[in-house]
């Protein structure tokens, strides 16, 4: 089956051909410049390699529901230009008849992740994004949560720690999740970006604190089978065995899991199987999702 597949971020597009297995065979990347102008380069990609289907794993906020009428928008980005744009109706417009599984990009990397990832099998999963924001999507049951309009993971307030002056970088939260520990919050508060900080630095305890809190909330509400993190920030790979120790101090024996309670958590919350290539691949996931649907 060749399949398309779409990963639509704010900064860029990565556009890519696979199968249905999670093979990428060809991929290309551009700048996200205007609805139009973008369009137009994801056409040229597209244009006469023939596949059965497409998956857009997008940014968002976003109107996935089927039934909505403005199924397939960007609603309220205020990336200028794609404020309300129907980016699933310009492509349809061209490819009259295509299958078009159009989700967040994280819903799509949650489901890239149990189709051919880390997660594989699994009917239950969270994928957690730690990069410019934080973002999470959820397989329960199944199924990829939706709900109202789609889950806003980064956003729910968290605790700071008692040692943190930073007065978060979230505009409408301050202190939320994605206002403490996303990559640009790293770099107000120490002044250099993640990258440049020591693997040793003290931020990366803080980070794992928050990421942990955030997490033992997961665990609580949806009882994810798998946690998944990736995104920039967690190519910190020293962060996993701190989040792992603050996630079992603060559910402090309540879950009783060996996932949670043994070593096993190290199994338990993961980096991503499918590495960076985990948006591309929710795209495929997506596409395969759409065409069989
Ligand atoms: P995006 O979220 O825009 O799709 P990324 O997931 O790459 O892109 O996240 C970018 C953010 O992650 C930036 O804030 C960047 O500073 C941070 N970042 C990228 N690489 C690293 C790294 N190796 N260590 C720490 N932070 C990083
Ligand atoms: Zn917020």
């Amino acid at each position: 089956m060749r399949l398309g597949a779409i990963e639509a971020g704010g900064t860029k597009f990565v556009v890519a051909i696979g199968d249905e297995n999670g093979n990428v065979l060809e991929r290309d990347a551009f700048p996200t410049t205007s609805p139009e102008e973008t369009v137009q380069n994801i056409f040229k990609f597209f244009d006469g390699k023939d596949i059965e289907a497409l998956g857009l794993g997008c940014f968002g906020p976003i109107d996935p529901d089927l039934k909505s009428p403005t199924y397939g928008y960007i609603t309220t980005t205020p990336k200028p230009g794609w404020t309300n744009y129907n980016i699933v109706g310009a492509i349809q417009e061209h490819y009259p008849g295509l299958p078009i599984g159009f989700d967040t990009d994280v819903n799509g990397a949650a489901l890239g992740e149990a189709y051919f990832g880390a997660a594989k099998g699994l009917d239950s999963a969270l994928y957690l994004t730690i990069g410019t924001g934080i973002g999470g999507g959820a397989i329960v049951e199944g199924n990829l949560v939706h709900g109202l309009l789609h889950p806003e993971m980064g956003h729910m307030m968290l605790t700071v720690r008692e040692d943190d002056q930073y007065a978060g970088k979230c505009p409408y939260h301050g202190t939320c999740f994605e206002g403490l520990a996303a990559g640009p919050a790293i770099e107000a508060r120490w002044g250099v970006k993640g990258n440049e900080l020591d693997e040793n630095h003290p931020a990366w305890d803080l980070e794992a604190w928050y990421i942990a809190q955030a997490l033992a909330i997961y665990v609580l509400t949806i009882s994810p089978k798998k946690i998944i993190l990736g995104g920039g920030v967690m190519h910190q790979k020293q962060l996993f065995p701190m989040v792992h120790k603050y996630l079992q101090e603060r559910l402090h024996g309540y879950i009783q899991k060996d996932e949670i309670t043994t070593d096993k958590i190290k199994e338990y919350v993961v980096y991503p199987g499918l590495g960076d290539n985990a948006g591309v691949c929710g795209a495929l996931a997506l596409a395969k999702m759409a065409k069989e649907r």
